[in-house]
């Protein structure tokens, strides 16, 4: 029988991590199957239970369960206990190993798919959440000269800022302080973008060559992405990228092989436009 994998959210539907891990899995030679699980807001952990029982090796986790899995796991690597969340589960003998793959995906999508520099950089997070949790850490190991948070509520931001206390270069805000600073690269980590809404951001945000980079994907072209299209920022990326690379990463945790991932990349932005 196939080794079994899994993604776990509600809701899932559009999930495109089945097609991700089958791609790499016939790219790699791989014996798997791949299938995404509808889990009730409050059986997360039961559906974990019944996926293992039934021979599940490992699993991603998506919205809204990845803070559910970090207290479910048994073990945490470093980069998952930091974030507080994790998108990745591997079961063996030992227990639920989890991990958080989302900041090594979005670095890199950044630095080697759109060959952005991050040392010495202005960078601005947009977000608190789960995911600005994630690739908070990563984003500071890359040494930016500034790394600012915005967050609508700002105590969160902050909180978010005190788990990394040594990191010199960070700071903590809310919307209306970030007039008259511009960034290199700033990155919308929020999810108002999923509900066709834009952060409040002042203009004049955006440097001159700046990317701005939304970790929201879809058909359109987000609303985040046209303000900093008008604002003059000179390129722009969706999460398309990074959704591939951290799926990557979790096929390496799981099968110790790293996949291509530019194929596939390129393969899920022609279903797009074919979608159109
Ligand atoms: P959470 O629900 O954990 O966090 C939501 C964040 O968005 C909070 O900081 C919240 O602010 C902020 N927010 C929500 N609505 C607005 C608004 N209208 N204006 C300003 N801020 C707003 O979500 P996640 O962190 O898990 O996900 C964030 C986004 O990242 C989603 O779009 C998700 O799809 C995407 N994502 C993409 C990945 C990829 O691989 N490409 C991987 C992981 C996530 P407040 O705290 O003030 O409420």
């Amino acid at each position: 029988m196939s080794d079994r994998y899994c993604v776990f959210g509600n809701p899932i539907g559009h999930s495109k991590s089945p097609a991700i891990h089958a791609a790499f899995a016939a790219q790699c030679r791989q014996d798997l199957s791949y299938e995404a699980i509808l889990a009730a807001p409050d059986g997360f952990a039961d559906a974990v239970r019944a996926f293992i029982a039934a021979g599940g090796r490992g699993a991603n986790v998506t919205v809204p369960f990845k803070e559910q899995a970090w207290r479910l796991a048994t073990r945490l690597s470093p980069r998952a206990e930091l974030a507080g969340a994790v998108n990745t589960l591997v079961f063996d003998h030992s227990g639920m190993f989890g991990d958080n793959t989302d900041g090594a995906g979005l670095l890199r999508d950044l630095t080697v798919n759109l060959g952005c520099r991050i040392a010495g950089q202005r960078v601005l997070l947009l977000g608190a959440g789960g995911a600005a949790r994630g690739v908070l850490g990563p984003l500071l190991d890359s040494r930016p000269g500034v790394m600012v948070i915005a967050n609508r509520r700002v105590a969160r931001a902050g909180d978010l800022a005190q788990g990394f206390a040594g990191a010199a270069s960070l700071r903590a805000c809310g919307y209306p302080e970030l007039a008259g600073q511009s960034f290199d690269l700033v990155i919308n980590a929020t999810s108002a973008s999923l509900v066709g809404e834009l952060p409040p951001l002042p203009a004049g945000l955006f440097a001159p060559a700046s990317l701005a980079y939304d970790l929201m994907y879809g058909e359109c072209e987000t609303l985040f992405l046209a303000f900093a299209r008008n604002q003059g920022a000179a390129r722009l990326a969706d999460g398309l990228g990074m959704l591939v690379e951290q799926a990557a990463e979790a096929f390496h945790l799981w099968r110790g092989l790293r996949p291509d991932s530019a194929p596939v990349i390129a393969m899920l932005r022609a279903t797009a436009v074919s979608a159109r």
